[in-house]
């Protein structure tokens, strides 16, 4: 399945491949972020799970089971951090620079949760911005898709709030974001089509209203290796 959030062509990638790979960059300084402890219910979780087990038809007192909701309240409020997190904070801190060309991180890993099914997807973003005289951390940009994508989630919604939020802190030229990502309600219940990838993209400013900008980002993006 392939679906394109905005006007832009989000189709036909080639696969992506390695870790972060970095097109051109300024150098980013590690800024230490204190996490807080999330807020979460874990007895309130516990209690729920064991409900689902029971509805099932499962004994949650057989010795498999026995830890298994306390174990699910924890994987929760893990894969639901991002709820109590402000991911803007990581682009408040900026850096003055003359750069002035696409600055473009691609293939991003990251781990999120359907929220129609609470089924994990799964994929790769790549986040590319025209900056205006301000530069962010490399790693910020991979920090923000981490906390976005750690909470309850729609692909869409996950693409668009990444560009909002980088074209609203940056105040950059043009933002571009392209999420890429296999869905497990589409694998393994439901159609059951493995394999399928969904790819969402979000423009702003010039790669929205420039053809040429919006080709230049869009061949980065596609081109496997760069150097
Ligand atoms: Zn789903």
């Amino acid at each position: 399945m392939i679906t394109d959030s905005s006007t832009s062509n989000g189709s036909g990638l080639p696969p992506s491949e390695g870790s972060d790979s970095v097109v051109a960059h300024r150098p980013g300084l590690a800024i230490g972020i204190k996490e807080t402890k999330p807020p979460v219910d874990h007895k309130r979780i516990e209690r729920a799970v064991r409900e689902i087990l029971v509805a099932v038809g499962e004994d949650p007192d057989r010795e498999g089971l026995l830890e298994t909701p306390a174990r699910v309240a924890r994987m929760y409020a893990e894969v639901f951090s991002g709820l109590h997190k402000d991911p803007r904070i990581h682009l408040k801190r900026v850096f003055s620079e003359s750069y002035d060309e696409i600055v473009l991180l691609k293939d991003i890993e990251f781990q999120s949760m359907c929220e129609h099914h609470l089924l994990p997807f799964h994929g790769r973003a790549h986040v590319g911005y025209l900056p205006d005289g301000k530069v962010v951390g490399l790693s910020k940009m991979a920090r923000i898709v981490d906390e976005i994508a750690r909470r309850p989630q729609v692909q869409e919604r996950m693409t668009e709030a990444i560009a909002n939020m980088m074209e609203q802190e940056l105040r950059a030229r043009g933002v571009v974001v392209m999420v890429e990502a296999s869905h497990s309600c589409m694998t393994m219940r439901g159609i059951r089509k493995s394999g399928s990838m969904c790819v969402t993209s979000a423009m702003r400013g010039v790669f929205r209203d420039n053809l040429s900008s919006r080709a230049e980002i869009l061949s980065l993006i596609m081109n496997p290796k760069h150097s």
